[in-house]
């Protein structure tokens, strides 16, 4: 539930490839070959970033650097042979350093920049997914982006909307030409979102220019461009809707290809395989836990009435029962706000990890562009914008229908409403962005690793209800195991489905019996499988290597071990690969005082 952050690694993972043309070549290697220490490493990156946005404006603009917002380029191969020179350049301008010879943290910065070129290469060379993807053709995204944050005045973002929207129907013709053998799934993908997108060009641009003194005769040019816009918009669904395509690729990424992707994008010490292994294990220990506390709370609930003799169904039935402790829909808001501080609290009294007063978390209504998405969700700071605020997004369910609203309320019951919280916002997201902007590097969140963050806020979950929280309520801890379930599932289902075949009978199967998934959340999971690929994997992958890596510092530590110096030892790397900050973290031998 990451959106907002989700969508920015999103976007970067896709614009990384569409790069620009008619921009010189620059960058590092035209700096002399300076010495090989951290100063010289620092002015380097500096370097490199400027080249990077300047080769991907939307990127730049979704991080917060806004040099380039009226600037769209076109999706072609002139383009991509931009990208591999920009990658080759700047491969070589990184080899002229010494990685052992930097800090730690510039070791860090250095093999995420490295593995970020790897990546852009691989993506056009290997991936190809401009032949096959229709959704990664998509402008309103970044139009989104500079209509809502407000970054500068409004007049001056809508006239950097009105310059980016020139070449707009350009960009639609190139990528019709770039479609090869698109994926049924994602071409239907790209005419929803792009359809969809149509609002925010022809109805929110319009609403904004009124709130403002641009004059009249401006303002017609800008909405007569607007009208442009959505006509290219809506012709390239039209285009896709009436494509003939005989051989359509399979959604599925194979083995191959989904194992390259899972090492640029989750940059893990495993091998996919080997995480599927590990969370096929995952869910038999989860089960046999959850039969455990089941049977337990069984004559509570239930009295005398016989139990199933399945444990699954067992099981399901306990979860179902103890859904019914929901707020009332009017209440649903309040609940989660008034947990903040419980949280807050409970960290403090264990001192899990400090907390830092002067960036609180400020909880808000979910503002209207955000809307329709009930639950919370987080909206942190971008890395150019490191005094900014983190919000917490509350939507209201006011409007739903009464049963729309009781199966919502049923899933974020009384225990899952603690749990999202605990993910979302603290010790979870919110605590992980506010180290990560302390960590002196831009890098580290430019090229943030998803499967960090997440397995951080999986992982910090059960670092919560291990220090007591829910005073090891036995109905808390059945309902964490079905949330963790699911970022358990979520792995198993990528690789199954991406390597393995796995049919969406087999699919649904799981996750409502396996998963104890109501129907509509699994289907809507069948669907986001279907069109991406790893991404699934992140909050598995990342809490798993979470854990690992924890072991592996209590062995090196001994009885100097303390979860606190641990967790902020581990945050203080910023969003950078576990992997890495692994590597950093057990480099050093631990001094011993005789
Ligand atoms: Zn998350
Ligand atoms: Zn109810």
């Amino acid at each position: 539930m990451i959106k907002n952050i989700l969508f920015k690694i999103a976007l970067a993972v896709v614009l990384f490839m569409i790069a620009l043309t008619g921009c010189k070549k620059e960058g590092a290697s035209s700096y002399p070959n300076f010495g090989k220490d951290d100063e010289a490493f620092t002015i380097y990156e500096n370097s490199f970033l400027e080249a990077l946005w300047k080769q991907n404006p939307d990127w730049a603009t979704s991080v917060g650097y806004h040099k380039y917002d009226s600037l769209l380029f076109i999706p072609n191969q002139q383009s991509r042979d931009k990208m591999l020179d920009f990658a080759k350049v700047q491969k070589d301008s990184l080899s002229r350093f010494d990685v052992n010879t930097l800090n730690e943290s510039n070791k860090v910065d250095y093999k995420m920049m490295e593995n970020q070129l790897d990546y852009a290469q691989w993506q056009i060379k290997q991936l190809k997914s401009y032949e096959w993807d229709p959704s990664s053709y998509n402008v309103v995204g970044t139009f989104a982006y500079i209509l809502n944050e407000h970054y500068a005045p409004l007049p001056k973002r809508l006239r950097n909307f009105y310059q980016r929207m020139v070449n707009v129907p350009f960009f639609y013709k190139e990528a019709q030409k770039q479609i090869k053998n698109p994926v049924a799934e994602l071409t239907s993908l790209a005419i929803e979102q792009n359809l969809g997108g149509v609002d925010v060009i022809e109805k929110d641009f319009a609403d904004s220019l009124q709130k403002t003194n641009i004059p009249k005769a401006e303002q017609k040019l800008m909405t007569d461009r607007a009208a442009i816009t959505v006509k290219a918009i809506k012709e390239y669904a039209a285009w896709l809707k009436n494509l003939k395509n005989d051989h359509p690729r399979s959604f599925r990424l194979g083995k191959d290809l989904y194992e390259d992707k899972f090492k640029y994008e989750v940059v893990a010490e495993n091998t996919a395989q080997q995480v599927y292994n590990a969370a096929v294990l995952r869910k038999k220990y989860v089960h046999q836990q959850m039969a455990k506390i089941s049977r337990q709370l069984w004559p509570k609930y239930f009295a005398n009435k016989a139990m199933p003799v399945d444990s699954l169904q067992m099981i399901a039935q306990m979860i179902d029962t103890l859904s019914a402790n929901h707020v009332k829909p009017d209440e649903f808001q309040s609940a989660i706000v008034q947990l903040i501080p419980k949280l807050n609290n409970f960290v403090r009294t264990k001192d899990l990890v400090t907390l830092d007063p002067t960036k609180p978390l400020i909880v808000r209504k979910e503002p209207g562009y955000m809307a329709g998405v009930a639950g919370a969700s987080m909206s942190g700071p971008g890395p150019y914008d490191k005094n900014g605020n983190s919000y917490y997004n509350v939507g209201s369910l006011s409007g739903w229908p009464k049963e729309k609203a009781e199966s919502y309320l049923r899933e974020y019951n009384q225990y899952i409403i603690q749990i999202l919280s605990i993910h979302e916002a603290v010790p979870g997201h919110y605590v992980q962005g506010v180290y990560a902007n302390k960590a002196p590097s831009i890098i580290k969140e430019v090229f943030g690793n998803g499967a960090m963050a997440e397995g951080w806020a999986v992982y910090s979950e059960q670092m919560m209800l291990d220090a007591g929280y829910g005073n090891n309520e036995p109905e808390m801890l059945l309902m964490w195991y079905k949330w963790n379930l699911r970022s358990v599932c979520n792995a198993i289902l990528d690789y199954s489905v991406h390597s393995n075949n796995m049919t969406k009978e087999q699919a649904i199967k799981m996750l409502t019996t396996e998963a104890f998934q109501q129907q509509a959340e699994a289907d809507g999971k069948w669907k986001r499988v279907s069109v991406s690929s790893v991404q699934l994997t992140s909050y598995y992958t990342g809490f798993k290597e979470i854990m690992d890596l924890r072991d592996a510092w209590k062995d090196k530590m001994g009885d100097k071990y303390k979860l606190k110096d641990f967790n902020e030892k581990f945050l203080s790397y910023g969003s950078a690969p576990v992997k890495f900050i692994k590597e950093a973290m057990l480099a050093k031998p631990v001094t011993k005082k005789l």
